[in-house]
C-alpha cells in the first residue's frame, strides 16, 4: 500500500516512511491510495483488539518492512481493553452504550495511537542510529500519552513543551512524572508558543544535523490507523451479538478519533451513523450547516482537549467526502456549551450513575438532546475519551463526591514531578536539547 498527500498526488510513500515523516512534503496529510474493503465474515475468529488489528491493518503495511512485525506490534500496542457496556436506566425503546477508551496508562484514548506509533518507531529505527528525539507541544492529553508510550524505550527520547500555568494540576503531573528518557519544559507562554517552538526546531538546520528529531503529532497516520481498530472490534462484537450496526457519538477536537471511525466504516465495518460532538468551538458544526470553511482561534472550554478552532483532520474528512452534500450525509456535528456540559455531568450521575469526563459529557449531551425518533431508531454508543479522574477539579464539585481513581493513574500520581521552566524562544530550547 502507498500513501498520498491530501493536497497532491505526486508523493507516494510506504507505511514506515509515512509514519516517520508525519506530514507530507506539500504540508498535506497522508491518506491511503485505495481503501481495502472487508465484510463481517473476514473477521471470523478475530475477537480481541490485537486480532482485529492484525486483519484490519494488514493491507496498509503490505509491502513495507513492518509487515512481518504487525502481529507483535498489535499485541504490544493493544495490551489493554476497550470495553463496551450498556447504560442502565434509559427508556425501553432506547439503547445507549459507552465505549470506554480510558484503560491505558494515561487514562485517555490517545494511549492507543501513541503506543502503536511508539511500537512502530522502535522497529523502524536502525539499532545503531542516533537517539531519536520526539518533540511534542501539548496543552493536555497528548504529551502524557506520548511520554508514557516512549518512556523507557532504548534509542528514543521525548521532549515535552507545555504552557506554564495553562494546564490543570492533574494534567501537569502527567506531563512531568516520567524522568529517564522523557524531559518536560514549562514554557513561559501559550500553547501556540509551544507549537511555534516545535515548528522552528524542525526548521532549524543546525539542530536537525545535531540530532534526529521526530514528531508524534496527532495528524500522524500511525496514530490514526490504530484508532480505527477499536471501532472495528466494537462494531463487529455488537453486530455479531445483535445483528445490527452501532452508531457512534464522538467527542471531537482535531477530528482524529472521528476520522478513524469514518475510515473503519469506509472499509465495510458495521457502523451506522457518526455524530461529532464539539464543545463551544463550532468550526465544524458551522461548516456542515453553512458549507463555508471558516477556521478561527480556539475558545477555552472545560473540555479543553477539544479546544481546536482549525481542526487539521478536516482535510482527511474532505478527502474522503469531497462533495459537501456527501459529507453531510456521512456525518453530522453538534456544538455544546460549558453550561450544558456541567448540567450533563451533574444529571447523568444522578439518573444513570455515570460519571463522565468533561469531553465525554459533550457526547452524552448530544445523545440527550437528540430527537426522540432518532434516539429510538439506532443503537447508540457514546465514546468515552478519558477517565473523569483526570479532571477532578471540574467533575468533583459538580457531582459532590470524590471521583474514584483508576489504578493506572494512581501509579502516576505516586511518581515525583520534575520539570524545568524556560522562556518561549528557540535559542533557549536549543541550549537544552544539546
Ligand atoms: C484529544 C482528545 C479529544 C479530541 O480528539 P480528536 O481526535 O482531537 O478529535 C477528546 N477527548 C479527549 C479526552 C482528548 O484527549
Amino acid at each position: 500500500m502507498r500513501f498520498l498527500s491530501t493536497r497532491g498526488r505526486d508523493e507516494h510513500r510506504g507505511f514506515s516512511e509515512a509514519l516517520w515523516r508525519g506530514l507530507a512534503a506539500d504540508g498535506g496529510l497522508y491518506v491511503p491510495e485505495v481503501w481495502p474493503r472487508f465484510s463481517v465474515t473476514d473477521f471470523d475468529g478475530a475477537e480481541t483488539l490485537p486480532q482485529v488489528a492484525e486483519r484490519l491493518l494488514a493491507p496498509f503495511v503490505e509491502g513495507d518492512a513492518l509487515a512481518p512485525k504487525l502481529g507483535e506490534i498489535a499485541h504490544e500496542a493493544f495490551d489493554f481493553p476497550a470495553p463496551l457496556r450498556q447504560v442502565r436506566g434509559t427508556a425501553d425503546n432506547e439503547i445507549l452504550t459507552v465505549l470506554e477508551l480510558s484503560s491505558g496508562p494515561t487514562a485517555a484514548f490517545k494511549d492507543f495511537g501513541a503506543r502503536f506509533l511508539a511500537a512502530c518507531f522502535q522497529r523502524i529505527r536502525k539499532p545503531d542510529a542516533a537517539t531519536v528525539n520526539i518533540l511534542v507541544a501539548t496543552s493536555g492529553d497528548t504529551g502524557g500519552a506520548v511520554a508514557a508510550a516512549f518512556h523507557g524505550r532504548p534509542g528514543m527520547a521525548v521532549t515535552i513543551l507545555f504552557p506554564k500555568g495553562l494546564v490543570s494540576p492533574t494534567q501537569q503531573h502527567q506531563l512531568t512524572c516520567w524522568g529517564d528518557n522523557v524531559r518536560a519544559f514549562a514554557v513561559q507562554g501559550t500553547f501556540d508558543d509551544c507549537q511555534r517552538m516545535v515548528k522552528e526546531a524542525f526548521g532549524d538546520v543546525g539542530l536537525q544535523h545535531a540530532q534526529q528529531l521526530s514528531s508524534a503529532n496527532s495528524i500522524n497516520l500511525g496514530r490514526l490507523l490504530p484508532q480505527a481498530v477499536y471501532y472495528a472490534a466494537t462494531s463487529l462484537a455488537w453486530y455479531r451479538q445483535r445483528g445490527r450496526p452501532l452508531s457512534f457519538i464522538i467527542p471531537s477536537g482535531n477530528l482524529g478519533n472521528a476520522v478513524a471511525c469514518l475510515w473503519a466504516r469506509q472499509m465495510g465495518l458495521p457502523i451506522g451513523r457518526v455524530v461529532l460532538a464539539h464543545n463551544a468551538n463550532r468550526t465544524v458544526p458551522d461548516f456542515l450547516s453553512q458549507g463555508e470553511w471558516l477556521p478561527r482561534s480556539s475558545i477555552a472550554t472545560i473540555a479543553s482537549a477539544m479546544d481546536v478552532g482549525n481542526p487539521s483532520n478536516m482535510e482527511r474528512m474532505r478527502d474522503l467526502f469531497p462533495d459537501h452534500g456527501g459529507l453531510r450525509n456521512a456525518v453530522s456535528a453538534i456544538s455544546v456549551d460549558d453550561s450544558a456540559i456541567r448540567t450533563r455531568i451533574r444529571e447523568d450521575r444522578a439518573r444513570f450513575g455515570e460519571i463522565w469526563c468533561p469531553h465525554t459529557a459533550v457526547a452524552a449531551e448530544v445523545w440527550t438532546t437528540m430527537p426522540a425518533e432518532l434516539k429510538g431508531a439506532e443503537a447508540w454508543c457514546v465514546v468515552s475519551t478519558a477517565s473523569p479522574a483526570k479532571f477532578p477539579e471540574i467533575v468533583e464539585p459538580l457531582i459532590g463526591m470524590r471521583v474514584p481513581i483508576p489504578e493506572t493513574l494512581a501509579r502516576l500520581f505516586d511518581r515525583p514531578s520534575v520539570f524545568e521552566e524556560i522562556d518561549a524562544s528557540l535559542e533557549t530550547l536549543k541550549g537544552k536539547l544539546k
